[in-house]
C-alpha cells in the first residue's frame, strides 16, 4: 500500500453541541502542521470554547483518490440577508426543486435543524420531491469528508482567490466541499450558510450552476447555519452517503473564467 496522503478530520463540540469541524487530505510531510492548525481552530472558535475535540488522522490509499475539477465560482452581492435568502431560493427552484421544499429547508437551517433547535454537525439530506429528511441521524447529519485541493493546484487557486479578495481557508474549504458534493448526480443542489456568528456569506452550488457565493445569508451575531443537500429520492442513498463521507477526492483543476 502506498500512503502518501492522509485524511485529517477535526470535530469540536461543547455539551454535545457542534462548535466547529474541518477536513483535509494532505501529504505525510504536512500532517503535523495541518493537525496543529485544525486543533488551534477548534480551541479558539467564535462559537465558543469546545469541551471535546476529536482529531482523526487516517492514511488514504493513493490509488483510491479520485481527481476532479473545482466548480467555477461567482459572487452575488446582496444588500440584506432577506434578499440573500430570496436569491438562494430562486436559484434552488430553478433546479426544479419545489418552492415549498426550499422554504421548509431554509426555515430548518434558520431555526437549527438538530434536536432542540441546535446546529447540526453535518448536512441535512432533503428529498427534492417530498421535502422529507433522509439523513440516518438528523442530529448529526452527514459529514462530507476526505477532500482537498491537490498540491499542484494550491498556489494557483490561492493566487486567484487573493486577487478576488477571498483569501483564507473559508472560501477554499467551502468550494472544495461543494465541488465534491456536486460530483454525485443524485445531489441536485446544495445550500449553505455558516454557523459562525461573524461570517454572513453563504452559497448555492450544483454541477449545473457552479458555486454561487451570496454575500449575506443571515444577520450579524446569528449562531445558526448549516447545509442542505437536495437529493433525488432515497434510492442508492447508502451508497451516496458512503461516498460523501469516505471517497477521497483531490481537486486539480479550476476554470477561473467560470
Ligand atoms: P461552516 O461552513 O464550517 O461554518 O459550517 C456550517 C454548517 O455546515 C455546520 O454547522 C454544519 O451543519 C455544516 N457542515 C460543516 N462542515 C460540513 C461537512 N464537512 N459536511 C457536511 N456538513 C458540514
Amino acid at each position: 500500500m502506498s500512503a502518501a496522503f492522509n485524511s485529517i478530520r477535526m470535530h469540536a463540540s461543547r455539551a454535545g453541541i457542534h462548535v466547529s469541524g474541518a477536513e483535509s487530505l494532505v501529504k505525510d510531510q504536512e500532517v503535523e502542521a495541518v493537525a496543529l492548525e485544525l486543533f488551534q481552530r477548534a480551541f479558539k472558535h467564535p462559537r465558543g470554547r469546545a469541551d471535546r475535540i476529536h482529531l482523526t488522522i487516517e492514511q488514504v490509499v493513493d490509488s483510491q483518490i479520485r481527481s476532479a475539477s473545482l466548480l467555477p465560482l461567482k459572487t452575488l452581492q446582496v444588500d440584506s440577508w432577506q434578499n440573500g435568502r430570496a436569491k438562494a431560493a430562486a436559484l434552488l427552484t430553478s433546479h426544479g426543486i419545489p418552492s415549498a421544499v426550499v422554504e421548509s429547508s431554509i426555515a430548518a437551517l434558520a431555526g437549527g435543524a438538530a434536536a432542540g433547535g441546535q446546529v447540526m454537525r453535518g448536512a441535512m439530506l432533503v428529498d427534492v420531491s417530498s421535502g422529507l429528511r433522509l439523513e440516518p441521524d438528523p442530529n448529526r447529519g452527514v459529514r462530507v469528508s476526505r477532500m482537498d485541493i491537490a498540491p499542484q493546484l494550491s498556489d494557483r487557486i490561492g493566487t486567484w482567490l487573493d486577487a478576488e479578495g477571498l483569501s483564507g481557508p473559508r472560501v477554499t474549504e467551502a468550494l472544495v466541499l461543494a465541488s465534491k458534493v456536486a460530483l454525485y448526480p443524485q445531489v441536485v443542489a446544495e445550500l449553505c450558510w455558516s454557523d459562525d456568528p461573524d461570517y454572513l456569506t453563504g452559497y448555492v452550488a450544483s454541477a449545473q450552476l457552479g458555486y454561487r457565493r451570496i454575500t449575506r445569508m443571515k444577520a450579524a451575531g446569528d449562531m445558526m447555519g448549516g447545509r442542505v443537500l437536495f437529493v433525488r429520492g432515497a434510492q442508492g442513498l447508502n451508497t451516496l452517503i458512503a461516498k460523501l463521507q469516505t471517497e477521497p477526492v483531490l481537486f486539480d483543476g479550476f476554470d477561473a473564467e467560470g
